[in-house]
Parts: structure tokens; sequence; C-alpha cells
């Protein structure tokens, strides 16, 4: 099926990428616009494929630095370095974050903002290709969420297209940005309260993915505020004078007993999680100060605030309980996504163009093994069929037993929602990843920076293009994301940031924990110029199975193949 896609999409384009160069004079239909544009979108795919081995590097590259958020110093070197290369006008420390940067090309209207995380996660380091747990640094972050490629596919695209705007005088401006500290939703909020996204017309994030996707509409997420709670007491010798101590820690500890109770007693579409950020020193010292960090998750604003409010008063009893007083901190926030329809539409349909890429046997060995190890829902590979269109999760609510109506269920969340409240926005998912593993695990870096990941990113990269030639061409596109936008999803609902005008990013966090692996990591960063790929930098033979694992995708394949034929009978 995928390969008949990519042979169509090849045999529709090839007569325009032969003679897309030819001035043509003889049919009319030549200057019609639309045959414009999809030339151009033919000669800015062979101008993405001709560029994946940079695509490629990029992706290797950001995998090997594994930096956690806020401490991204060596991607936002090799990042910007390379965008000023390439001509690009780069502001770096953007809203007071060191790592933080918006690199822009072009001049005039419309103003299309690109832009893809850059962070990873604790404890996460692996191996790309092996598919079963061997870090590259024991304890190490790593790529267990797959930001280091969402940058590759971004430029590799934006590059294609600037090649031809500079060639065609085409007008606009371009500008690549990064999510740093995604995993903290540290900053986007940031980014929009401080201004840098007031005159983009249109915002194409990217997020890896299992598929080649977009939605539109209520994505399904929660939003949140991250806050830590700081409590403060008074040391004492905890054998000599223990009446003389009050325990932070009990606060924290009682805090957390309090909102663990209460938590039955909240609407089902909360989530919150809690980590003890500081336990204190020792045991024979009573702790003077104690901190836990709270992610509160809700479907919608004024449930967020509500959810955050019940976090303060719990921390209120604990300190009544222990006779200790706290402040807190707003580390992050983020509102629910909500992605335009008309780029969703455009980008729809330059994905059914791309298609999906074509998997190497070993590609899905890869994932099958892994999807056996990591005990998946299903051990179906990579994906080979094209998702439909992401529609709307429904966010009227639903009737429950006892007559409350309530929203319905949301999950994780991603600050690009800020963004997406503020102008019109949508996120392109790329098969660079396994699908069925756990997220935010070890697992979901192995397949990225292997040609899995590097497939998808070439494909992402393709689509990308095509819709940023569609934005840049096409102004009605725009025009018509601007209405659903103030019509539709505006109507009703007004952003309203979770930050105020006194929050700070929180861009000291992660810096003892970077202080320790970036040493270790350091040795193994990748030099492209001396290996072809990071995987053979690291001397990984592709896959890297044990030999059950052989065994138990062999047999996997068997049964799939066997309950494929009696169902043919
Ligand atoms: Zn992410």
């Amino acid at each position: 099926m995928k390969y008949c896609t990519n042979l169509l999409f090849g045999l529709f384009f090839l007569p325009a990428l032969l003679f897309g160069q030819a001035k043509k004079t003889t049919k009319s239909n030549d200057h019609h616009p639309s045959d414009r544009i999809e030339k151009l979108k033919a000669e800015a795919v062979a101008a993405v494929e001709a560029n994946k081995v940079q695509a490629q590097q990029i992706n290797d590259m950001l995998f090997s630095f594994a930096e956690l958020g806020f401490q991204e110093e060596e991607s936002f070197k090799y990042l910007t370095t390379l965008l000023e290369k390439e001509g690009f006008t780069v502001q770096k420390g953007v809203a007071g974050i060191p790592t933080a940067w918006i690199a822009t090309w072009g001049s005039g209207k419309p103003l299309i903002a690109v832009g893809s995380d850059i962070d990873c996660i604790p404890k996460a380091s692996q191996k790309p290709g092996v598919a079963y747990k061997d870090p590259i640094v024991e304890g190490a972050p790593g790529h267990g969420e797959g930001h280091n490629s969402g940058q590759a596919l971004n430029i590799v695209a934006v590059l294609a297209v600037k090649k031809l705007m500079e060639r065609d005088k085409i007008p606009g401006t371009l500008m690549l940005w990064p999510g740093v500290a995604e995993e903290l939703v540290g900053t986007k909020a940031f980014y929009i309260r401080d201004g840098y996204f007031k005159n983009v017309d249109a915002c194409i994030f990217t997020h890896v993915g299992n598929n080649l996707s977009v939605s539109w509409g209520d994505n399904g997420y929660n939003g949140l505020i991250s806050a830590r709670f700081n409590f403060e007491g008074q040391a004492a010798h905890a054998a000599g004078a223990p009446w003389r101590g009050r325990s932070a820690l009990d606060a924290v500890e009682l805090m957390n007993i309090g909102w663990n109770f209460r938590r039955e007693h909240l609407e089902l579409t909360q989530r919150s999680h809690y980590v003890i950020s500081d336990g204190g020193d020792q045991p024979n010292v009573v702790p003077s100060k104690a901190a836990v960090w709270y992610y509160f998750r809700e479907r919608t604003y004024p449930k967020i605030k509500k959810l955050f409010e019940t976090g303060i008063k719990m921390a209120e009893g604990a300190a009544l309980m222990t006779d200790t007083k706290f402040t807190y901190d707003i580390l992050g926030s983020a509102w629910p996504v909500h992605t335009n329809r008309p780029i969703a539409a455009a980008m729809y349909e330059n994905i059914k163009k791309v298609g999906l890429p074509t998997w190497s046997d070993d590609d899905q060995l890869l994932a099958r093994a892994s999807q056996i190890e990591l005990q998946a829902p299903k051990v179906e590979g990579l994906a080979t069929k094209l998702d439909s269109m992401g529609m709307p999760t429904s966010s009227a609510p639903v009737v429950m037993m006892g007559g409350q109506a309530m929203t319905p269920m949301g999950g994780g969340s991603d600050d690009i929602a800020d963004i997406s409240w503020s102008l019109p926005t949508i996120v392109l998912r790329y098969p660079s990843n396994i699908p069925g593993l756990p997220g935010h695990h070890w697992a979901n870096a192995i397949s990225m920076a292997t040609p899995i990941a590097h497939k998808g990113i070439v494909y992402g990269a393709k689509a990308e293009a095509m819709t940023l030639l569609d934005l840049l061409l096409k102004p009605e596109i725009i025009k018509e994301a601007w209405a659903y936008y103030k019509d539709e999803q505006t109507k009703d609902i007004k952003y309203e940031s979770l930050i105020s005008s006194k929050e700070q990013p929180a861009i000291y966090l992660n810096k003892k924990i970077m202080a320790e692996f970036k040493p270790k990591l350091e040795p193994f960063y990748y030099n492209p110029s001396k290996y072809k790929t990071y995987l053979e930098q690291l001397g990984i033979t592709y896959p890297t199975l044990r030999d059950d694992q052989r065994a138990a995708v062999k047999k996997e394949v068997e049964k799939s193949t066997a309950a494929k034929v009696s169902s043919s009978r």
C-alpha cells in the first residue's frame, strides 16, 4: 500500500521535476497559480530528499548532546551556528532564557514560525538501535521523548523553501525557534507573554510521533500549572533536642498525604503528580527546608486554576500542622492544546501526497523487538498506513451518574498550547518513533538515532516544506486560519496566561544534573566528520537484539501471518 503511494507520488511529480526549470509558453494553464505551486512543491520535496544527510546529522548530533531542559547549551551553540551560516539572523537569550533563540530570514509578510522542542528526559540514556536497556552513560539523561529530531526536520524543510524564495523572489519571513525545556513546560508561555510571537501569522510546530499526522481543534490534552512548594521550619539536633525542631519535611509529607486523600474527590479529568525535590540533608538534622514539586493538570483554564488553588490549601494545612511556613514558585504552565483547522487541512493534503516511509526489515525487527521487550499493547511494528486527520476531542461536558456534568478525560500537556491560543498553530507529527512504548522512558530513545528516525524526519520535512509553500503563496489559507482562530476557537474562550508578569523562567532547573553528566556525555558527542552516522560512531550493529528477542519476534510474525491466512480463507 505504502509503496504504491510513494510510487504514485513519484510519478505525479516526475514531470514537474524534469521540466520544472523549463520556461513554458504553450499551455495557458501553466500560468495558473496552483500549477506553479505544485511545481515549487516538487522542487522543495526534491531539495529535502537531496539534503537528507544534513537532517540525519542534526538529528544524531542533538541525540548525542542529551541535554535536559534549560541546560541545552551544546544544542544552542550547534543550532545557532548552523543557522547563522545559512544566512539567518539569530536573536539569542530570548525571554531571558540563555538557551532560547529565534532565527529569522526573509522579509515582509507572511511571517511564519516553525518550531520544535530540544530537551530530553532524566535517566533515559540509551544506545540507539538496541532493543533492550543499554545506556550510553548509566544514569544520564537521554532523548526518551525524541526531541532531538524536530529541529532537523524543520531546518531541512525551511532551507529547501528558502532556496526557492531566494530564486523566485517570494516574499515572506521564516522564523525558526526551539521549544526549550518543554518537559518542564517552562518557556512557551514566556515567549508569548514577552511578545516574541506578536507579528507571527502562522506557526507550524513539529513533534515526534508514530505516524505522519496532523489534528485540529481541541487535541484532548490537559493544561497545567507546575509549581514547587518550599517549606521552611527550624533545624535542631534530631535526637538531642527534637522538640526544638520544626520539620519542613513533615510538612511536605503531610501535604502529599492530604493531596492523596483529596485526590479521590477531584474531577476525573485531573492528573496530578509530584516529586520531593528537597527532602532535607541528613537524618540527624531536623530538616529546616524541604520542597515538593507538583504538576496540576486539568482540561480547561478555570479548572487548572481551581486545582492549583486546592494544592495551595493543602500546603497551608500542612504548614499549620507542622508550624512551618511555605512559599510557592510557578515553574511552568501550559494551556490545553487547540490547533487550527484550515492550516491542518492544508497540511493533511500534503501528508497524503508524501505518504509513509518504506521501512526496511531491520527497522521493523527493531520496532517489534522493542514492543515485545516493553510489553506494548500490540506488537504491530512501525506504521504502514497513514492516519486520518485528527478530529477535535469533544470538550462538551458529559453527564455522569449523580447528574454532574464533566469534561471528557485529558492526558499529557505541551506548552505549544500557549502559542496555539495566541495565533493559528498546528502540530505536525512524524513517524520517527516506535508505537506502543511507555513515553518519557529510555525505550523511546531506541529509534531516535536510527534509520527509523531519519526516514521519519525526511518525510515530515517534505510535508512541512509543501505546507510552507502553501502558506507563502496562498494568502487565503492564512486568512481562513485567522477567521477560524477568531470566530471559532476564541469565540467563547479567551486566552489568559497561567503565569503573571512577575514569574521568571526557571532557568536554574537541571543545572546540577547536567553538571554531573555533561563531562561523562562529552566523549560520546557525535562527530560527523569522522562517522557517517551516530550508530557507526558507537559501533552498533543495526538492529541489536538478544537471541531470545529474535526468537520472540519470529514467533510473533508467524502468529500474525497465520492469523491473516486463516482470516482470508
Ligand atoms: Zn514532547
